[in-house]
């Protein structure tokens, strides 16, 4: 039989940048908790900025997008087993709050708790050999099929962001859709948005980013060569007339493509899954009346930029913003991802081990173009 060991390895985070291999002790668990022993996880843009500007006080264990199986069932948990393979949620709402009963589970106090610990302030803990998970997450722990690998596990999480996101949007089939960004985040959007039937339009500085949105079902690609010098080109407006005063700086190519697409109708939505304001304003200006721009990359606090509130106002381009997971969704995310419906696998190009995750965090926040979701794995 397996033996739990006392102590485990886990990389801890002891402040700004300082990531640090230690030898700290394998959590206890209580009767309605479980250990798991943490197969993957994936490398997170929140946790990367959280490490690399010290937002948040040390030390911490990082790493939320987890995958494992249970070495240690507590003596009153029931759904599950030791030896089954699960993927985990550290999120989950209560279901019963004012902010549930809206449906905005990201706003709920007891979901913004974190609820699976290596040890510390609770904060994931995925870059630790085993993690503890406690009883308000359970419910958000899925069972993998003996198919699909802990890394499809650990990429229910992120999948789950991006659906909920989609969710968001108010689209017909057959809409026409921006995805501007096609890094890993982008490229799940571009993959669900076309799966739902959509005809996306994929947009990125990299080649091989858009060669894989093709295969994931974009059918208009813009390779934007210069962001600057696309942002300091001022194109005609597309539609409005409202816009035609003041139009910002629009890729030409871009706009050209959305023209043709939408026969000068302008985009029904974009997704901005990058952290640019002018890719933000450029994308306000080529949705059409009553269509809408998602922001899912503009999670710093304190970023300004000014908007023509008539755009909103008068053609009533809904700005709106999608955060975190949606915990009803987990059994479609689950579906999407392990049917491969939405082939996690192609998203993952690097995996490095426990001792290398700091390597891991720095690819991540510095991509290359052979680049996409890195995942810390151990004995995978
Ligand atoms: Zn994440
Ligand atoms: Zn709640």
């Amino acid at each position: 039989m397996f033996v739990i060991p006392k102590t485990m390895r886990a990389v801890v985070y002891r402040g700004a940048n300082d990531l640090r291999l230690e030898t700290v002790p394998v959590p206890r668990i209580g009767p309605d908790e479980l250990l798991v022993r943490v197969a993957a996880c994936g490398v997170c843009p929140t946790d990367i900025k959280k490490i690399q500007y010290g937002t948040v006080a040390p030390p911490r264990i990082f790493g939320h997008e987890t995958a494992g199986a249970i070495v240690r069932a507590g003596a009153r948990v029931r759904r599950f087993k030791v030896g089954e393979r699960v993927a985990l949620h550290h999120h989950v709402p209560c279901l019963e709050c004012h902010a549930c009963r809206h449906h905005a589970f990201a706003q709920c106090a007891q979901y913004k708790r974190t609820g699976i610990t290596a040890g510390f302030e609770a904060a994931g803990g995925g870059y630790a050999e085993y993690v503890r998970v406690m009883p308000f997450v359970l419910p958000g722990v899925v069972r993998i099929p003996p198919r699909n690998s802990f890394l499809e596990g650990a990429m229910l999480e992120p999948v789950n962001t991006v659906l909920k996101a989609v969710k968001r949007l108010a689209l017909l089939r057959g809409d026409t859709v921006l995805v501007a960004g096609q890094g890993p985040i982008g490229l799940m959007f571009t993959r669900l948005l076309a799966l739902q039937g959509m005809r996306v339009v994929a947009t990125d500085l990299l080649p091989t980013r858009l060669e894989l949105a093709r295969e994931f079902g974009a059918v208009g690609l813009v390779e934007i060569r210069n962001p600057t010098a696309a942002a300091q080109s001022r194109v005609p407006r597309i539609t409005h007339h409202a816009s035609r005063i003041t139009s910002p700086p629009v890729d030409p190519q871009l706009s050209t493509l959305v023209h043709q697409l939408t026969r000068g109708r302008g985009l029904d939505a974009a997704v901005i899954a990058v952290p640019s304001d002018a890719v933000v304003r450029e994308a306000q200006a080529l949705v059409r009346g009553a269509g809408q721009v998602l922001l899912f990359s503009h999670t710093r606090r304190g970023a300004q930029m000014s908007v023509d509130l008539a755009t909103v106002c008068v053609d009533e381009k809904d700005l709106l913003g999608s955060y975190s997971a949606d915990f009803g969704l987990q059994a479609e995310v689950a579906r999407l991802v392990f049917s491969r419906q939405l082939d996690a696998r192609r998203l993952i190009t690097h995996r490095f081990p426990l001792a290398e995750t700091a390597a891991a965090i720095e690819l991540a926040s510095h991509p290359t173009a052979e680049s996409l979701k890195v995942v810390v794995t151990q004995g995978e």
